[in-house]
């Protein structure tokens, strides 16, 4: 409910205004349950055609300001239902989210928040695989296994071994050395894809933050991962579907900040283009030694503050780019982590991120914690 109160403020709003963020039934019941508990007023626009004027009735037996006509008894006023949040539920709110963020974010990052606070004019998100874990995707670590298959049982457990170590290119490599089902990349991309397609879980039940992202109304998006769960949500709350895209067709970045369409940049690929998915060190070496995504993040960077939502930063080639483009630009960077040691803190500072450290007692409390910070954005 408290996501309502982002959307709407203290303004009258048509119901019409929430279909965008919620399912319709889901806006039905949670406005009768506000009405019900006294969080919220409803009105009655009415458009007085006699004098073509409009004014705002709590009940249908009151008379026109106008022309002294009463409106259910009157045939000259179109009347369309409206709401208001009442300040007593805004402000309850209010406290509850001073409460989430006195539990979640770390006192010491209160100034990084307030950094970050006044960058929201220019802020694109930058998502990273733990935005889709809600949603049932493996990691990197489980994917793989989930590819192992053809393999000889020393092969598989060196494999394995590989896996467990964090050396996913090496695992990788075995993978399509010593795999009889696998003699090219081609053939693990399309494995990946119906793995991620399979598993994918779109009606998950899990809280996740999605939503969250998309509130902050930024240009566009951009993300390292395949799966297109941000731009479906953003399609399905919108009503208009917009094609992710990936690097290769993507001409100018000058574009996604003037159509404001909040289009989702795949720079590892997509899955619906498995030829565009970066997984092997070859696709690696292949993109990062390529001027393209050089020349497209540094028109990012240059002209706004990136925000990491669910993205480790270990991604080696990744964090070299970032830095090289960093020592040229330099503009504030944020990213969203959990119990940061001190020692861990600095290492983000040294790398150019500004950490937002978030106080978390168990991994069901990661979507609430993100969530209570995204709110502070809106
Ligand atoms: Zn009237």
């Amino acid at each position: 409910m408290s996501d309502i109160s982002d959307i709407v403020k203290d303004e009258n709003f048509f119901k019409e205004r929430l279909f965008y963020y919620l399912e319709d039934s889901i806006v039905e019941k949670v406005l009768n349950e506000l009405i019900k508990e006294g969080f919220s007023s409803k009105y009655f626009m009415y458009d007085c055609e006699i004098t073509d004027s409009v004014e705002y009735a709590v009940s249908l037996k009151e008379k026109c300001e106008f022309c002294d006509e009463v409106l259910n008894e009157s045939e000259n006023h179109v009347i369309s239902e409206s709401y208001r949040l009442n300040s007593h539920f805004l402000s309850l709110i209010r406290e509850q989210r001073k409460e989430n963020l006195n539990k979640f974010l770390d006192p010491t990052y209160i100034q990084n928040l307030e950094r970050l606070k006044s960058k929201t004019r220019k802020l694109i998100p930058f998502i990273g695989a733990g935005v889709s874990v809600p949603f049932n995707l493996p990691d990197w670590g489980d994917l793989l296994l989930k590819l192992n298959k053809g393999l000889n049982p020393t092969d598989q457990e060196m494999y394995e071994y590989l896996i467990k170590e964090g050396d996913y290119f090496r695992a990788l490599s075995v993978l399509k050395t010593y795999s009889v089902s696998y003699s090219s990349d081609v053939e693990i991309k399309r494995d990946i894809k119906q793995i991620l397609k399979s598993e994918y879980n779109k009606n998950t039940s899990i809280e996740h933050n999605v939503n969250d992202i998309l509130k902050l109304e930024s240009q566009f998006f951009v993300t390292t991962d395949y799966d297109n769960i941000l731009s479906e949500y953003r399609g399905k709350y919108r009503d208009d579907f917009v094609t992710p895209l990936v690097l290769k067709d993507l001409e100018d970045v000058q574009d996604l900040f003037s159509n404001d369409t909040q289009q989702v940049i795949h720079l590892h690929g997509n899955i619906d283009i498995p030829s565009s998915m970066i997984v092997s060190e070859e696709d690696y070496e292949k993109l990062y030694n390529d001027s393209k995504i050089e020349s497209i993040l540094n028109a990012i960077m240059a002209n706004s503050s990136l925000l990491f939502i669910g993205f480790s930063f270990k991604d080696k080639y990744f964090k070299d780019l970032y830095k090289m483009i960093h020592n040229n630009i330099k503009r504030e960077h944020f990213i969203i982590v959990a119990n940061l040691h001190p020692i861990e803190s600095k290492d983000l500072l040294g790398q150019n991120l500004i950490p937002i450290n978030l106080k978390i007692g168990n991994k069901d409390e990661y979507t609430l914690a993100i969530k209570t910070i995204l709110e502070e954005l809106y």
